[in-house]
């Protein structure tokens, strides 16, 4: 099967979604004795290489671009997206017309620099896939599912559901919050449900965004606006999961109505503009991020609230942390499966994401509460913060994902 003529990978990389496409990209593109480099997914290649809108975007930090810049692939999704310029924050219940804004940010950075931008999800997924395809060192093996896995001294082996036997000295598990390789290798995860729907949609609207994103804090929980390309935006709208999906399954017509409820009239006249997607909100950490010749990055490894849109950030950190690790290793002839190679990539890692996942999950229960006492305390708490310039610029900091270990790759240095 490979086209390599080894019987064993440098690196097999399960999952060819963001994270894993994003890691093998990182880890060909560093390793100078070019490393041999597998990766798998389930979907046909048409699928893998060509999506189509399915109505999703991500917030991308200042540090993913970066990432990103270093994979050679923001130049190919630069002029897909929207650069955040301002956040409003606000927070009243659905029935209040006119919502005073509590906090507002320049997003932007001490250079100039914008600290978050948008991107439509298949933009990012097709740029990634298209340098992960006429990549010399990787074999992208499209229509091949997981379903085993074996340890072993030399190497790790996967077994697709076709049978084929796939091996590599480092395996990578890039699949996703019902991760099959991290069951496998009896990695256990907390996991809890917000009992939250979050509803995810494109609109278009009469007057221009100016880049401006803005954070509705309404007792369910979470509404935020983000700017995309065009007289559209993005909208992540968090309900109790019951009346989440009813709203998701309403007809046109019904959806637009309870849809300006909570958008208001700021930006004029609403249209729909692409598909809706809906999912029951829930967080899951893996107790360890790696076993022997494995490790887990993305959200195979952890899923968080997307209450401050981070949760595939973290996941490039984990890819950009991960190939720092390997490549240093490899460099010196060391084999890339090395456990002490991955526990290293475990301390860095772990404690990151664990705290991320804290803080989101505290966050959300600060916010989806309509106690008035809560809401008293949270209001002058916001308030506060809006008069003190160096925390909102340490905040701004936070969100272009410039705190702790920051990865080589990350601040735009090469390996
Ligand atoms: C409502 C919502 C809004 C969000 N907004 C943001 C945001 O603004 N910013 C942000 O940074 N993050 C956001 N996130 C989080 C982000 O979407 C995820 O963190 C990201 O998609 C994870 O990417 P991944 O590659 O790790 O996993 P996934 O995208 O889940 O990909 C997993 C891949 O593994 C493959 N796979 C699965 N099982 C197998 C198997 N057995 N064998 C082989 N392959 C397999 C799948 O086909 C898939 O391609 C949001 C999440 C939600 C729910």
């Amino acid at each position: 099967m490979s086209r390599f003529e080894v019987d064993v990978y440098d690196a097999v990389i399960v999952g060819g979604s963001f994270t894993g496409l994003a890691t093998a990209a990182a880890l060909s593109g560093n390793s100078d004795r070019q490393m041999k480099i597998c990766v798998l997914d389930p979907r046909n290649y048409e699928d893998l290489v060509d999506q189509g809108p399915n109505g999703r975007a991500t917030a991308l930090s200042a540090s993913s671009k970066a990432f990103l810049d270093a994979l050679g692939i923001w130049s190919h999704i630069e002029d897909k997206v929207q650069p955040i310029t301002n956040i409003d924050i606000t927070d009243s219940s659905l029935d209040v017309v006119l919502r005073p804004i509590f906090l507002q940010f320049e997003s932007v950075l001490a250079e100039g620099k914008p600290a978050a931008y948008m991107i439509e999800n298949h933009y990012l997924h097709n740029a990634l896939s298209a340098r992960v395809s006429v990549d010399p060192n990787i074999d992208f093996l499209a229509k091949n599912r997981v379903a085993d896995m074996e340890t072993g001294d030399h190497a790790n082996t996967v077994i697709t559901d076709g049978g084929e036997r796939i091996s590599g000295k480092l395996l990578i598990a890039a699949d996703g919050r019902k991760s099959t390789l991290r069951r496998k290798a009896g990695i256990k995860s907390t996991s809890w449900s917000y009992k939250q729907f979050g509803i995810v949609t494109t609109i278009r609207h009469e007057k221009s965004h100016r880049g401006r994103a803005v954070q509705h804090f309404l007792p369910a929980g979470p509404f935020a606006i983000l700017p995309l390309t065009g007289d559209r935006c993005s909208l992540v709208w968090t309900e109790e999961l019951r009346r989440g999906k009813e709203i998701v399954e309403l007809d046109d017509d019904g959806f637009l109505t309870e849809l300006e409820r909570r958008f208001g009239h700021q930006l004029g006249a609403l249209e729909l503009a692409g598909p809706r997607f809906g999912i029951p909100l829930e967080m899951h950490l893996a107790r360890q991020f790696i076993a022997p010749r494995l490790a887990l990055v993305g959200d195979a490894a952890h899923g968080v609230h997307p209450i401050a849109g981070l949760g595939l950030n973290i996941g490039f950190r984990d890819a950009a942390a991960l190939t720092e690790v390997v490549i240093d290793d490899f460099r010196l002839g060391l084999d890339p499966g090395n456990f002490t190679g991955l526990e290293r990539y475990q301390r860095w890692r772990r404690f990151d994401s664990v705290f991320s996942a804290l803080v989101m999950d505290g966050l959300n229960r600060l916010f989806s509460n309509d106690l008035l006492p809560v809401r008293t305390v949270r209001d002058i708490g916001l308030g506060l913060v809006n008069r003190l310039p160096a925390l909102k610029k340490f905040f701004v900091e936070e969100a272009a994902g410039y705190s702790g270990q920051v990865p080589k790759l990350l601040r735009g240095e090469r390996l």
